[in-house]
């Protein structure tokens, strides 16, 4: 009895508290609180799942429990830059569970219970079956590519009438599935099941084949979509409230996110999932040689001690180099001095949303002091110095005005409209897009080449008079 009245109200704080975690998750100033609210919410929601009856008395359900707990404690502990492949693993984990709940939910009701197997519930399952499955494999294979796994091609793999096999595919799947929901009970439609998983577990993996690593995150959160709407199908399959609700909160803000990115680098969601973005990427890193004049770690120390207004625009080299706290050592050193120092956050900078937020709050640098593009771009030909730290495609102005450009139309900072620009990196490689970027060789541009922690370590040093490491 106790049970049917803890249940169900622990569900229910957890459904409240996974809606209060992602919304206060909009704004940096919340954004731990958000993070304790979604772990409670989860601790709650498998805390009160943990004691039903029908899971404590099954010793293998309990170790099935402990194995979850141990892989999750190395997982937790990733590097950032990691991180999208540690999430695409869970949600190749989570698709993998809703599936094979799903699958030993079918067989027990066929064999024991046939009159579970109504429409709607059937409809549920293969509808589950389908998305978990298919986000099992294609997860795992965005893992791999992001992980830059060996046998799994980092390019995108393109072949003719592919978008028809893929889509041959999924029609075959679904067909078979709607087959199965018209006759749930038949011998044939069990036989027919473990051939809808197979369509699925494929048509996961050949549709990560044409995506190239660099659009992995966009797709990894479309895969975290799937991967919530399976569970709450699952949800109306098993009759579980918690499951509906936190799944579809899963789906739609994944949906969202996708959204987003795509959004801030100007891509509709048929160009990332079918446009083999970062094809030509060999092709047009070998672009001509052009001449770039560069800079001391003393030089750059000079012009920013000297400057009245500086902004940071920091990006994925920052991130690889993990100079977040380098960064913060300089915005002491030039806030004390009292220069004016803002942060330019672009919103796809990294590798992921909130990438350099994440790693300057980690610095503790002001969240005021962080100004998001739209707001900093009407500023910047008024800044004396834009110091650009292992940022490359988000002020590649080719952006603006390079119609053949991949990047053409991605709104970008204005970095070239400061009076003068520093970059820190390491060489001219390109970045993400795997585009040339004639930021670089601007003539108010000086690069200051080198990892971007030693660099601004040696800029801290030099402003602080103990000189710098020469390179
Ligand atoms: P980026 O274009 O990838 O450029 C990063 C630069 O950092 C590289 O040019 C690299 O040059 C430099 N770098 C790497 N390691 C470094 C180190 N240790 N020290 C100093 N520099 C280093 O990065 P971004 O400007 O941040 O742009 C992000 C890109 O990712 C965009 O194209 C965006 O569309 C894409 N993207 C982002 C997301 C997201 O959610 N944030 C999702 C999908 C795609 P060197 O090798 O010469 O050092």
């Amino acid at each position: 009895m106790i049970m049917n009245v803890i249940v169900p109200f622990a569900y229910l704080v957890a459904t409240v508290l996974f809606i209060f975690s992602l919304r206060w998750m909009n704004d940096p100033k919340t954004a731990r609180q958000a993070v304790y609210a979604g772990v409670l919410a989860m601790a709650v929601a498998v805390g009160a799942t943990w004691i039903k009856p029908e899971v404590v008395h099954h010793l293998w359900i309990v170790l099935g429990i402990a194995a979850g707990v141990l892989l999750g404690i190395p997982l937790s502990r990733v590097p950032l830059t990691a991180v999208p492949q540690r999430t695409a693993l869970s949600h190749a984990f989570g698709g993998a569970a809703a599936g094979l709940v799903g699958v030993a939910y079918y067989y027990l009701w066929w064999s024991t219970d046939p009159g579970q197997l109504t429409p709607f519930r059937t409809t549920a399952l293969i509808t589950e079956n389908i998305l978990g499955f298919l986000t099992f494999t294609g997860s795992l294979m965005a893992a791999g590519k992001l992980q830059e796994v060996k046998w799994i091609p980092q390019r995108p793999v393109t072949y003719k009438g592919q978008n028809i096999v893929n889509m041959a595919l999924l029609v075959a799947a679904v067909a078979v599935g709607v087959w199965i929901i018209l006759n749930p009970t038949t011998a044939l439609a069990a036989r027919l099941f473990p051939i809808v998983i197979a369509l699925a577990l494929l048509f996961g993996i050949l549709l990560i084949i044409p995506i190239g690593g660099a659009d992995m995150p966009t797709v990894i959160a479309i895969l975290n979509s799937y991967a919530g709407l399976s569970a709450c199908a699952l949800g109306f399959v098993v009759d579980n409230k918690l499951l509906v609700t936190a799944g579809a909160l899963d789906g739609s803000s994944g949906l969202i996110l996708a959204v987003i990115m795509c959004k801030a680098m100007n891509r509709s969601f048929t160009n990332v999932l079918f446009g083999a973005f970062g094809q030509v990427k060999a092709a047009a890193a070998a672009g001509e040689q052009k001449a770039v004049k560069s800079a001391t770690p003393q030089d750059v120390a000079d012009l920013l001690t000297n400057a009245d207004r500086v902004v940071i625009i920091p990006g994925y080299g920052m991130a690889v180099a993990q100079a977040q706290h380098r960064v913060h050592e300089l915005y002491d050193q030039l806030t004390k001095r009292g220069v004016d120092v803002k942060f330019a956050i672009h919103p796809v900078a990294g590798r992921m949303p909130g990438h350099m937020n994440v790693l300057l709050a980690e610095a503790d640098i002001p969240y005021e002091s962080l100004v998001e593009m739209d707001d900093i771009n009407p500023d910047m030909p008024q800044m004396d110095v834009c110091l650009v730290v292992g940022a490359n495609d988000v002020v590649n102005p080719a952006a603006r005005h390079d119609k053949g450009s991949p990047i053409f139309g991605m709104p970008i900072i204005d970095a070239d409209k400061a009076r003068t620009i520093v970059a820190i990196k390491r060489s001219m490689n390109p970045g993400f897009a795997g585009i040339d970027n004639e930021l670089y060789y601007d003539d108010k541009t000086l690069m200051a080449f080198g990892d971007a922690k030693q660099v601004l370590g040696d800029v801290v040093k030099a402003i602080a008079g103990e000189g710098a490491t020469v390179h």
